[in-house]
């Protein structure tokens, strides 16, 4: 009981952060089944990390110079101790450090895939959270270019299985660090002709990370970048190879894909192949995937060296185009049975008919009365009916005493024989059966 000068408090979610409410459990439950399906079908293995790691970790990863460690993480010290930790803001970075930590490795490659939330501090906005999901891979100990070729595969299949069509692939190679640092002095020096044409933010960057000003959102800038030097000239034999060589695969496996020069994504830690899937549906929140390899991040994060790849979906973009592929999809599921009761005797017959209900594989609902005062039938039948149920299990005082049970069918004969009908008919002749037996 409040206080009478107390006020109830009423607080709102954190602002860029949402409830995902039972209406849209089915959605959910459909996406993660699917992918489930899907990354099991390429041997992958499920893998979870915790939510919160030292900051380090991700400034050491992701790159200090960059969106998200520079402005987007969720830092704070650790009140007890003093530690510096973060909300993780992706999860590439933890799955290394897992693997490092467990010596994952230590017995050959190994295919990962995780699914939880990320944390960024952005501008909340369609398709855009503080708090939102994302589903990826992880492909540890594989030189590629194949496993590159696999990871998109598993990709284009997880669309397939979702009926997402229109997703287009980006695809480009960043080569290796030698020919990135050739391209980006390169690179400097061009945009440092141009210095006067830049903006605030691409100023900042050419002293940074120039590379990141290729990327940019600014359409003012879009011309100069046009003509900027081209990293794929930078290339040495190796890095051609590599990138010929997984073109050839996704041709030969019916994958189309877009060469775009200009893509380098937002982390430091990628070389060689860098890809995204784009889409026009979800206005300027384009990029529901990306990824690529990063062939040093272990080392970097003291493992022994090897290399990998992975890429991230994000749950909530894919959400959104399953939602407008079919607004009407999903409804959650209705229960089989809603279980009416009267009396003491009814509710402990009650329980025992729902439990056996159950054991026979069907969701059940029975009714549950506040302060245990008896409601009428009539208003329960009303609940019963809210809930969506195929049949109405009825317990009053003439089934208490004769051992039976009383079923309604609360839906149309064709309502009741789509979906698992045949299970629920015979679960439910059988209960009946029993309990008139029972019954004499
Ligand atoms: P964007 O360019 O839209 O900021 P990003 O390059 O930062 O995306 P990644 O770090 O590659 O995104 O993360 C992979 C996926 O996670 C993205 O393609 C997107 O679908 C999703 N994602 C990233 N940030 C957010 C966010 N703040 N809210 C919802 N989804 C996000
Ligand atoms: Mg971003």
């Amino acid at each position: 009981m409040l206080h009478p000068d107390q006020k109830p408090l009423r607080l709102a979610s954190v602002k860029g952060m949402n409830d995902i409410l039972p209406e849209q459990a089915a959605l959910w439950a459909h996406f993660e089944d699917a992918a489930q399906t899907t990354l099991r079908a390429y041997g992958y293995q499920r893998i979870r990390t915790p939510i919160v790691e030292h900051t380090s970790l991700f400034a050491r990863s992701i790159g200090a110079a960059t969106d998200i460690v520079e402005k987007e993480m969720y830092c704070f010290t650790d009140a007890l101790n003093g530690e510096q930790l973060s909300l993780r803001p992706e999860n590439t970075a933890a799955i290394v450090r897992a693997a490092i930590e467990h010596h994952l490795l230590y017995d050959g490659p190994k295919r990962l895939w995780y699914s939880g939330p990320m944390f960024r501090h952005e501008r909340p906005q369609r398709g855009r959270y503080r708090q939102f999901h994302q589903l990826g891979v992880e492909a540890l100990g594989f030189a590629g270019p194949d496993v590159d070729a696999e990871i998109i595969l598993a990709g284009q299949r997880l669309w397939d299985c979702l009926q997402l069509q229109g997703l287009r692939l980006e695809l480009n190679t960043l080569g290796q660090l030698d020919e990135r640092a050739a391209h980006r002095a390169a690179l400097a020096d061009y945009l440092k002709r141009h210095i006067e044409l830049l903006d605030e933010d691409a100023k900042r960057r050419l002293e940074t990370n120039p590379l990141r000003i290729l990327d940019t959102k600014n359409p003012a800038l879009q011309d100069i970048m046009r003509g900027a030097p081209r990293l794929m000239d930078f290339l040495g034999e190796a890095s051609r190879a590599h990138f010929e060589a997984l073109r050839r695969i996704l041709q030969a496996n019916g994958i189309s894909f877009t060469l775009n020069p200009r893509l380098v994504r937002g982390l430091d830690y990628y070389n060689l192949t860098v890809f995204e899937w784009v889409t026009d549906r979800l206005g300027a929140q384009g990029s529901v995937a990306g990824g690529g390899r990063y062939d040093r991040l272990i080392e970097q994060l003291g493992g022994k060296p090897a290399p990998a790849c992975g890429w991230a979906l994000g749950v909530e973009r894919i959400l959104e185009l399953l939602k407008e592929n079919d607004p009407g999809a999903r409804p959650e599921p209705h229960c089989d049975a809603y279980v009416l009761h009267q009396g003491e005797a009814a509710r402990t017959q009650a329980f025992a008919v729902s439990e056996r209900l159950r054991a026979a594989g069907l969701s059940v609902v029975q009714h549950c009365s506040g302060d245990g005062a008896p409601v009428r039938f009539k208003t329960q039948m009303k609940h019963a009916d809210a809930s969506g149920a195929q049949y109405a299990v009825i317990i009053g005082e003439d089934e208490v005493n004769s051992g039976t049970v009383t079923i309604k069918a609360l839906r149309r004969a064709a309502d009741a024989l789509e979906g698992n009908a045949a299970q629920r008919r015979i679960a439910v002749e059988c209960l009946s059966r029993d309990l008139f037996e029972k019954g004499g």
